[in-house]
């Protein structure tokens, strides 16, 4: 996997990731789509927002792709594609987190939503128009009345669209980006998203026309295209192992973020898929379905150092998936 590159950093090195690709020839590239208007916006952005590293961030590049985020279960869960524009998970939010305009948030466990008011006063505060959260139907109501709450303490408007989701939904995001919701199992109600991005392909029974008879029947009115579909980035947010076999999916898209909060082996399985989450044991029982390119796992129990983690998965798995496999711990 020659294109990774996978770097601890805090939130201000990642942030100079996003910057310095206007300012320094050579530097990391944002990918083909990034156009130089969208990167003057993320460059006056980073300087409105400032630096100010609050929160630990890990990185990983892929393709054109870059996952920065951090996942303890009972600490913090967040997570954001800088290229998309799209955070998962409010656990907590690095300061630059906040240029996202949109978050897509799986439950309503506070190591997954505690940054959520504060998300939406920075941004005002900040000047920037509201952002749009979409989180599980059943949550709504409970984080409308939590933000009521919010202002009356704090004498402050929080402007934001909430957004109810349920399983089985589709969301566009933009004409490329389409993300598509599944039931996953936790606790409490949690749902799993897919980023999807769709384009437009010739049909088969025209591959082999000129260029000249293509726009002939183009102009008798048919379409000589149909829209395909790539997944890009699947997330579970916590989830049994349920999560991920009921939408298969999953198990295609370039890249997959996960858990694996129990890595121990004496860890009884049952247990822990009644309370929702996924253990090591788990992952190994399915290694034969990830297609993934990068398969992230994270959101390790805080029993555990991160020596027991890499010693337990090593044992279990020793190639890591032929090397996709990337724990999320430092
Ligand atoms: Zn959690
Ligand atoms: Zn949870």
């Amino acid at each position: 996997m020659k294109s990774d590159a996978f770097v601890e950093s805090g939130h201000r090195k990642t942030l100079e990731v996003i910057v310095s690709n206007q300012n320094e020839p050579g530097a990391k590239s944002l990918g083909p789509k990034a156009s130089s208007s969208s990167q003057r916006i993320d460059s006056q952005l980073a300087e409105t927002i400032g630096s100010v590293d609050n929160a630990p961030t890990l990185s990983l590049t892929h393709d054109s792709l870059t996952i920065d985020g951090y996942s303890r279960a009972a600490v913090q869960t967040y997570w954001r594609i800088a290229e998309m524009k799209l955070g998962f998970d409010l656990g907590a939010q690095p300061w630059d987190f906040m240029a996202l305009p949109r978050f897509m948030v799986s439950h309503a466990h506070l190591d997954h939503i505690a940054a959520l008011p504060a998300y939406v006063a920075r941004r005002r505060m900040m000047k920037m128009e509201k952002p749009t959260i979409y989180l599980p139907e059943s949550a709504v109501s409970s984080v409308d009345a939590m933000l009521k709450c919010f202002s009356r303490l704090d004498r402050g408007r929080l402007p934001c669209d909430l957004v109810p989701l349920t399983a089985n939904q589709e969301i566009e995001l933009s004409r490329e980006l389409v993300v598509t919701t599944s039931a996953t199992k936790h606790s409490i109600p949690s749902l799993g998203f897919i980023v999807w991005e769709r384009r437009r392909k010739l049909r088969p029974e025209f591959v082999n026309l000129t260029g000249d008879q293509i726009r002939d029947i183009k102009l008798s009115g048919t379409d000589v295209t149909r829209e395909i579909r790539i997944p890009l980035v699947a997330y579970t947010g916590d989830t049994a192992p349920e999560g991920l076999d009921n939408c298969p999916d999953m198990y295609r898209a370039k890249i997959l973020i996960t858990e694996m909060t129990f890595v121990a082996p004496d860890h009884r399985k049952e247990k822990i898929h009644k309370h929702g989450h996924t253990h090591l044991d788990d992952i190994v029982a399915r290694r034969n379905d990830f297609q993934n390119e990068i398969v992230i796992c994270g959101h390790f129990s805080t029993r555990y150092n991160d020596t027991q983690i890499k010693r337990w998965v090593d044992k279990a798995l020793p190639d890591r998936l032929d090397g996709r496999l990337k724990l999320w711990l430092q």
